[in-house]
């Protein structure tokens, strides 16, 4: 079989290959990958034009079009228990059952040291401002944009070294009681290395936390957010529109860190998941 690579030793060759793929790819991410923290692309029994409205665990779920069929994409929540789990398809007349696999998935386990002891272990007016700030965090992710047209193939937002994986088991300076899940990517890059926009979104979102410092909010539509951590300066006000590219901020070290990097989340359908289902890696 003839790959793109080989294709590409002549111009015209190479010009065919990307003809030849990029309808395809546009259209591919985020990947089918229907493990704990990963998504699910389930095709939806439905023939109308008009757009499918989808659920599962009460959250509205997003739906595209491809070639003339509706899929659902589902974002699974990384407690999820492997098997076999249902969607709601709502009809004109009731509802439709459409059940969906989730595989197994291990994830490895990894010890931090925090040298401030403070950021493991707050202080009870620190617990007092997490509890205050963490119903806005809730609030925007669970933000719902109709936009018809979601622009889910995603760019890296900063160019630097891939750290902390997703849904990492993490425990901070031995505290072996209390296993945290790492929600987000983590990309090092030196202080002030500029933050950009993955894809077309609006800021929706600017804040101060006490976990995740400077932190800007996008939101793409259809139930996909995503939230820049940490930046050391925020360049864009809530409400601006930014296309794929767009400057957001920088790479910086404020709220709980151990140096400089994006914490990079993707959430969907309210719903944290692995961000690098987003990103085309070739
Ligand atoms: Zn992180």
């Amino acid at each position: 079989m003839m790959t793109s690579t080989t294709l590409c030793k002549t111009i015209g060759g190479c010009l065919a290959a990307l003809l030849f793929l990029t309808p395809i790819q546009a259209l591919a991410l985020p990947q089918h990958n229907p493990i704990p923290g990963g998504v699910a692309i389930v095709d939806l029994p439905v023939s109308d034009e008009t757009t499918p409205r989808v659920f599962f665990n009460q959250q509205r779920v997003m739906v595209r079009r491809v070639d003339n069929k509706w899929q659902a994409v589902i974002g699974i929540p990384l407690d999820i228990k492997p098997g076999s789990h249902l969607l709601t398809l709502m009809k004109k007349q009731g509802s439709k059952e459409l059940a969906f696999k989730v595989k197994n998935k291990k994830y490895a386990t990894r010890h931090i040291t925090i040298p401030n002891e403070r950021m493991v272990s707050p202080s009870e007016k620190d617990i007092e401002r997490h509890f205050r700030e963490k119903p806005l965090i809730i609030a925007a992710l669970q933000t719902w944009t109709e936009q018809p047209e979601v622009e889910s193939n995603f760019i890296l937002p900063v160019k630097g070294r891939l750290t902390s994986p997703f849904g990492l088991k993490r425990i901070y300076n031995k505290q072996y009681d209390r296993i945290r899940r790492h929600t987000g990517l983590d990309i090092a890059a030196p202080t002030g290395t500029p933050v950009i926009a993955p894809a077309r979104a609006k800021v929706i979102r600017i804040g101060d936390y006490f976990f995740t410092g400077n932190t800007v909010f996008l939101d793409h539509g259809q139930g996909l957010l995503s939230m820049y951590c940490h930046l050391s300066k925020v360049s864009v006000k809530e409400g601006d529109e930014l296309k794929r590219g767009d400057r957001i901020g920088d790479v910086g070290s404020t709220g709980r860190v151990n140096g400089p990097h994006l914490h990079w989340v993707i959430s969907l359908n309210n719903t944290k998941v692995e961000p690098k289902l987003f990103i085309d890696a070739r």
